[in-house]
Parts: structure tokens; sequence; C-alpha cells
């Protein structure tokens, strides 16, 4: 009696969990670096000025399949607090150091975005999440081929990818609310600068190749003059140039 209780219980769980999307059996991963990546965002604060992410930042957080940025193989590890390799000798950022950026560029639902190093794709689809309008620009054509197809997929419609030297910005679509490079260059770009509204925000990591770099953030005020402060010391692969 008790066990064919038990069974029919069973079977009436099952049409359920059929019905959970195969991307659910990562929420719990997704969970853990959402604690993992609050936890940097405390243990930085004094450095950022940030002790919490904004809300918007982490429901994009939560919602981005970052599993799907990643090769198959690294699918177990994609919600790991680390970079991971994504081919062409790039990297996918760490979770905290893209939801920093992403808290850092303060995403409002009206801007318009520019990141400068598509890779995998996914820091695009973070802001994506946040504002109305992504462009995204990519140096290494496979990569940002292989990004743009993926996005398509998700079904990420406020994004636009280029292939091209993002040290140029996206002229064609500037001013912007915010721009956000994921790769270092040794010196700030002015193209950028020129790029961004006023009121907008600029982060970038800048820095040598094999000394530090220091993420920075760059304020464009209303009458034209930034002003530049350091969030944080980071590693981030080389901004390269067309040649
Ligand atoms: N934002 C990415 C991580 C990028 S790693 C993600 O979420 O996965 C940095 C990327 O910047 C690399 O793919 C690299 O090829 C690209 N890159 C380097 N120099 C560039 C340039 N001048 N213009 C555009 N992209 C560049």
């Amino acid at each position: 009696m008790f066990t064919r209780r038990r069974l029919l219980a069973l079977g009436a769980a099952l049409p359920l969990a059929q019905r959970v999307p195969a991307q659910d059996a990562y929420a719990a991963a997704r969970e853990r670096m959402l604690r993992e990546i609050e936890a940097d965002v405390r243990a930085t604060a004094r450095s950022t000025h940030r002790d919490r992410l904004a809300d918007n930042v982490l429901v994009a957080l939560r919602k981005v399949p970052r599993h799907r940025f990643v090769a198959p193989e690294l699918a177990a590890a994609a919600y790991d607090n680390r970079p991971l390799p994504i081919g062409e000798g790039q990297t996918i950022s760490q979770p905290f150091i893209v939801a920093l950026m992403t808290d850092l560029a303060q995403p409002k639902k009206t801007d318009r975005v520019l990141e400068v190093g598509t890779g995998s794709g996914y820091q695009a689809a973070v802001l994506a999440e946040c504002v109305e309008h992504v462009y995204t620009i990519e140096i290494v054509p496979a990569l940002g081929r292989r990004a743009a197809a993926l996005l398509k997929e998700l079904g990420y419609a406020n994004i636009e990818t280029g292939i091209g030297d993002g040290y140029l910005g996206w002229p064609e679509a500037a001013p912007f609310d915010a721009i956000v490079v994921t790769a270092a260059p040794d010196h700030i770009p002015q193209p950028l600068v020129d790029q961004l509204k006023p009121g907008g925000r600029l982060i970038i990591p800048v820095g040598s190749r094999f000394g530090g770099q220091d993420l920075l953030v760059i304020e464009k005020s209303a009458d034209g003059r930034t002003i530049k402060r350091t969030a944080l010391p980071v590693r981030f692969v080389p901004l390269t140039r067309e040649r």
C-alpha cells in the first residue's frame, strides 16, 4: 500500500520534471556563481566603491546561460568564478569581472552601449539584458562570427556584432551611453573617449602586456571633460591592432 502510493506520487511528478527546460540543470551552479561574485564584490568594495551589484545586473547574471558561451567540454566549469579558454588564445573573463564591469557601466534600459572585444559574446549578452542596444566588435573574425551565431540562436535581437579594430570604436553608431572594453590597450584610445555621450562612462583595463593593468572608470561630464579613477588591478588579454 505504502509502496504503491509512493509509486503513484512518483508517476505524478514525472510529467513536471519533463517540462523543466534543459538549461535549468545549471540553475544551482548559476546561484553558486552569484554568491561567489557577491563575495568578491564585497571584498573589493574599498577599491571599486561598489559593495553590492545593482539589481538589473544581478537579474542579468542570473539569466544568461554562461555554459552556452564555452565549449561543451567546459560547460561543467562555466559557472566557476574564473576565466576559461574560448580558442584563438583568448578567454571568457572571470564572472566577477564581467559583473563588476557591467555594474560600473551603470546600464539603464534606454542605453546604447559599445563593447570592444566580443570574444565568446557573454559580456555582450549580460549587457543586452540591461540596456536597449549593444554594439560589440571583435578583431578575430572566427570568434566574432561564432559569437554572432550564438547570440542570434539565443534570441538576442538587440545586439549588433561587428568584425574589426575596436580601438577605433564604432563611429557610425556613436555616441554611446557606456563603452566596455574587455582587452587591454597600453593607453586610453581617444576614439572611444570621443564616442562617449556627455555623462557617459568608459570602463577599460589599461596597462602593459607584461606588467599590471588597472581597470579604469572614465566619466565624461556634461561639458565634455573627463574624470578618471582606478577601480581595480586586473589582468586582461592585450588589445591588438589591425596591421
Ligand atoms: N568580452 C569577452 C571576453 C573577451 S577576451 C567575453 O565575454 O567572452 C578579449 C577579446 O578582445 C578577444 O576575443 C580578442 O580577440 C579581442 N580583441 C583584442 N583586441 C581587439 C581590438 N582591437 N578590437 C576588437 N577586439 C579585440
